[in-house]
């Protein structure tokens, strides 16, 4: 099912439109694992950032449905409008999700990962508060699918990953993107993982925000490693009786 999702920011009066893909859970259809990446760009063509996380995304969904991969939970795959303009369309999804009391597990986010700097490593970024989430759930089965090596783990304090990205409106809704204060989790949280390959092992991807960011850019083999990783990992946490 796909649907879209209209909204606008009570501040901002932008109209945003998230598009939600949804493959419903045979055991747990209101449990969910939600996967995102951010749609829109700052100059095209964008296909690092972030063509390559929107590429990642619709290949794992032609997998879920078109090999009927038994899912225990509901998977979303979601695409977010307007990252580019203060996280609206994350920011958007994550009040709706709290207002509605979602019953979310985890999200992961992926945000430029067709490009790797030469090292063929994957980060997963998350805040101390989120770790569980990294450490028990992606990383577990990360290493089930014998694929340990590929990813490096990153667990920051929350102050320095607000803002960064979409991944950043799932650690609280309403967060003060300037100044960085009113860090209040008692508005909400989620589980989320931000899923990069040149954001803070420095690796600089040099065509960042530049009409040169073209798919000749990117390391095909690299986000097709990416691909299977994120597929073998929405596996894993869909089935997995912990959650
Ligand atoms: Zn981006």
């Amino acid at each position: 099912m796909i649907e879209y999702h209209d909204s606008e920011l009570d501040t901002q009066k932008r109209p945003i439109r998230n598009i939600v893909a949804t493959i419903p859970g045979t055991i747990h259809p209101e449990k969910k694992i939600v996967l995102t990446a951010h749609y829109d760009s700052v100059i095209p063509p964008g296909a690092e950032d972030n063509g390559s996380g929107v590429a990642v995304l619709l290949e794992i969904a032609r997998i879920l449905k078109e090999e009927r991969i038994p899912l225990e939970y509901t998977v979303e795959i979601v695409f977010f409008d307007y990252e580019e303009k203060d996280l609206n369309g994350s920011q958007a999804y994550v009040r709706h999700a709290l207002i509605n009391k979602d019953e979310i597990i985890g999200v992961i986010n992926f945000d430029m990962v067709g490009w790797d700097g030469g090292d063929g490593k994957l980060e997963l970024i998350t805040a101390k508060i989120s770790a569980s989430f990294l450490e028990e759930g992606v990383l577990f089965v990360s290493k089930i699918a014998g694929r340990e090596d590929f990813v490096y783990p990153i667990i920051e304090d929350i102050e320095n990953l607000v803002g960064h990205g979409d991944y950043s409106s799932f650690l609280g809704w309403g967060i003060d993107l300037e100044n960085k204060e009113g860090l209040d989790m008692s508005r909400g949280y989620y589980y989320v993982i931000n899923v990069t390959a040149a954001q803070k092992l420095e690796k600089g991807y040099p065509y960042y925000h530049t009409v040169e960011d073209t798919i000749e850019k990117l390391n095909i083999d690299f986000l097709r490693q990416v691909t299977q990783w994120a597929a073998e990992v929405v596996y894993g946490l869909a089935n997995s009786s912990d959650f």
